[in-house]
């Protein structure tokens, strides 16, 4: 394929109206120099396979898959990615010869912006994930992959907990605990975990007000709080976290950086992303 040609690249989610990716990736291009296209598209799940079927036909190089359809459009790749095994669900597909290989890359897009943002990194770490659902299942794939001290994990149904739990362990040589929802309640834990990671949508927009039961005044400047929702851009459970003088990191950052990684694993260019920060920030301002 020439540099002539313009490469074909998609998200496919339902609803998609939403989605921030062709924006954050026609910018990454533009700012790359790169020759391509990034298209939105709502594929009904009985067309799920036609959709990825017809994008190979037509040589797209990547696609990225978002809400509902993460786990769903395993069956129809050629393989997965040791970061996607250990979550079971994708939010990057590459083209290779064989087919389109899932990756997952929401986590390490997570490490990335928090190293960038705070210097953060998970080695030895003991980290708290509030929520036991898709996004916390790519977000403690990454972190396990790594030399953290601990994981615990607290979910109102705690059975899900648990079975992201046993998924980790197979996986991952670090100590991996699951607590009940009320542990939250409970000041040791407090002292006992230094980052706090809600992957639950409470708080976010329009439930604004919402936020998991933490005892924020349990928060100090040795916790960092971080949040996976980005709209809004600072949740309540931010804003107090940060008032306790804790250092807080919103969803913006794991947004933008894992489209870099996935725009990196398809074009082999790692786009520079502080650009990419303004942008969505100020596409989210402005409503
Ligand atoms: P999901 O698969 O539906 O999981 C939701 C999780 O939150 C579950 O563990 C659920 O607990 C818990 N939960 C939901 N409502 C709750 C409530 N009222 N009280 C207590 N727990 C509640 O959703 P997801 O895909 O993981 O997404 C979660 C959040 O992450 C969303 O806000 C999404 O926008 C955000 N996200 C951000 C990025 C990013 O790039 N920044 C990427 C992906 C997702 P149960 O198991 O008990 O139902």
């Amino acid at each position: 394929m020439s540099d002539t040609e313009t490469k074909l690249f998609a998200v496919l989610g339902n609803p998609i109206a939403h989605s921030l990716s062709p924006l954050l990736h026609s910018f990454f291009m533009e700012q790359c120099h790169y020759n391509g296209v990034y298209l939105a598209f709502a594929p009904k799940k009985e067309e799920l396979a036609q959709a990825i079927a017809g994008l190979k036909a037509l040589g797209a190089k990547g696609i990225n898959v978002t809400i509902p359809y993460k786990e769903a459009v395993i069956p129809y790749l050629a393989d997965l990615t040791p970061q996607a095994k250990i979550c079971q669900a994708v939010n990057t597909l590459i083209l290779t010869e064989k087919g389109f290989i899932g990756d997952n890359t929401d986590g390490n897009g997570l490490i990335k912006a928090l190293e960038k943002q705070h210097g953060w990194q998970p080695e030895g770490r003991k980290i708290l994930l509030i929520g036991a659902g898709g996004a916390a299942k790519g977000v403690a794939a990454a972190i396990a992959r790594r030399q953290v001290a601990e994981i615990v994990i607290v979910n109102r149904t705690k059975e899900k907990a648990e079975s992201l739990a046993k998924l980790l362990a197979q996986h991952s040589e670090c100590l991996i605990k699951v607590l009940d929802w009320d542990a939250l309640q409970q000041e040791t834990l407090y002292q006992n975990v230094d980052t706090f990671i809600n992957t639950t949508p409470m708080g976010m927009s329009p439930h604004i007000e919402a936020m998991a039961p933490v005892r924020m005044e349990c928060l100090c400047e040795d916790h960092m709080a971080v949040d996976l929702i980005y709209n809004p851009l600072e949740t309540k459970f931010l804003r107090l976290a940060k008032a306790q003088g804790a250092k807080t990191a919103s969803g913006l950052g794991m947004f933008v950086e894992q489209g870099a990684l996935s725009f990196a694993a398809w074009t082999t260019i790692t786009p520079e992303t502080t650009d990419a920060y303004r942008l969505i920030a100020e596409t989210l301002n402005n409503g």
